[in-house]
């Protein structure tokens, strides 16, 4: 964020509106920043009386500051004060989970529930590890990591750390190997921390947490994620890749429960690859192939991702109709090459010239313009 912008701005303000946010702020009654990309801050203010939200939103460089008081159009103190916040720590705001924008001088979240946006889940102060990756933080964070794993608690405290943390910090190779260590050590998860497991995979789900699953008490573990799937989560959007996670675990765990629940979630999983790789990994192959088989997409490119998967699963002479369909839509003869001992000499001469009558009519990519 560009901080002179937001010094220039500062620099048109009356000194004693000034005074007043500064004393906001040394009071300690700023709270739960929130942002959205590098355009929108918001934070909630403790006020004397009440509680108020002032926002600031900058659009070619001008910042548009209001807040929800009935100072109008006026300008108060509650959004000076987080200017001038905003001024001194702006990596404390964090990223919010979900579509945040300013419509109409009402700040509208792309809130997924019916309930109005619950700022009191917000935490007042941003955990480090929520916050986007930085290195000064990563040694304690490691050791933060460490030291949980080793106090052997009854509730491994790491859990929720390691639910909450900024996807960024997956990517760090100390992060990932402390990750595999970690797991290593639970090889024999507790029925009653399936709900901890669940959340985890929920916040995080390419955490791979399989085994986990599968080592859980079946019933236990279905019924958490059962739950995790219908229950709205307050801050945590869920997104398909949220869903078809909780999903596929739910059919290693329980597959007639799973085979239930798919169908709700229909849009997560619309060509039902992450339902069928499901099954083939819960060992139901034929259930899985069955699955894929059911309703072929309409769509060329769909159609193509599913006939892959098909002929990689089903064996050579049975792959024969889906290889015959990739090369007759795709116009190679690579994906029959496979099944050319399958035929006679005369099929597959019929086969190639067909393929050319049908591909030479249409135009290349090249003199398509
Ligand atoms: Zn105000």
């Amino acid at each position: 964020m560009d901080k002179a912008s937001v010094h220039a701005w500062l620099d048109t303000v009356p000194r004693p509106l000034r005074h007043h946010a500064q004393d906001y702020l040394t009071e300690d009654r700023l709270a739960r920043r929130l942002r959205r990309g590098s355009t929108l801050y918001t934070a909630e203010l403790r006020g004397y009386r009440d509680r108020y939200w002032p926002r600031a939103t900058i659009e070619g460089g001008v910042w548009a500051v209001t807040c929800t008081c009935d100072r109008r159009p006026k300008l108060c103190a509650h959004a000076v004060a987080l200017m001038l916040d905003l001024s001194r720590f702006s990596a404390d705001y964090a990223e919010a989970p979900w579509k945040l924008v300013v419509q109409a001088d009402r700040l509208i979240a792309d809130w997924p529930f019916e309930s109005p946006l619950t700022w009191h889940l917000i935490p007042v102060t941003t955990p480090f590890w929520r916050k986007p990756q930085a290195e000064d933080f990563l040694p304690t964070l490691v050791s933060l990591l460490q030291t949980a794993a080793n106090l052997h608690l009854a509730e491994d405290p790491s859990l929720p750390i390691w639910a909450e943390l900024h996807p960024s910090w997956l990517n760090h190779a100390a992060i990932q190997h402390l990750w595999t260590d970690w797991l290593r050590q639970y090889q024999s998860p507790r029925a009653q921390d399936a709900p901890l497991w669940v959340r985890l995979h929920w916040m995080q789900p390419v955490l791979k947490l399989t085994s986990v699953f599968l080592a859980l008490d079946t019933s236990a573990a279905a019924s958490a994620i059962f739950r995790q799937l219908w229950s709205p989560q307050p801050l945590i959007v869920p997104t398909p890749k949220r869903q078809r996670a909780l999903l596929a675990d739910l059919t290693l765990v329980h597959p007639e429960l799973a085979a239930l629940v798919w169908p709700f979630f229909r849009g997560t999983d619309p060509f039902a690859l992450a339902q069928a790789d499901a099954l083939y990994l819960a060992g139901r192959q034929h259930e899985a192939i069955q699955r894929l088989e059911q309703d072929l997409p309409d769509d060329a490119a769909a159609r193509k991702q599913v006939r892959l998967r098909l002929i990689e699963w089903l064996d050579l002479n049975d792959s024969v109709p889906h290889r015959l369909a990739l090369a007759w839509e795709s116009g190679s003869l690579t994906y029959a090459e496979p099944i050319h001992h399958l035929l006679s000499d005369a099929q597959w001469t019929r086969l190639t010239d067909a393929l050319r009558l049908r591909h030479a009519c249409e135009p290349s990519a090249d003199d398509s313009e």
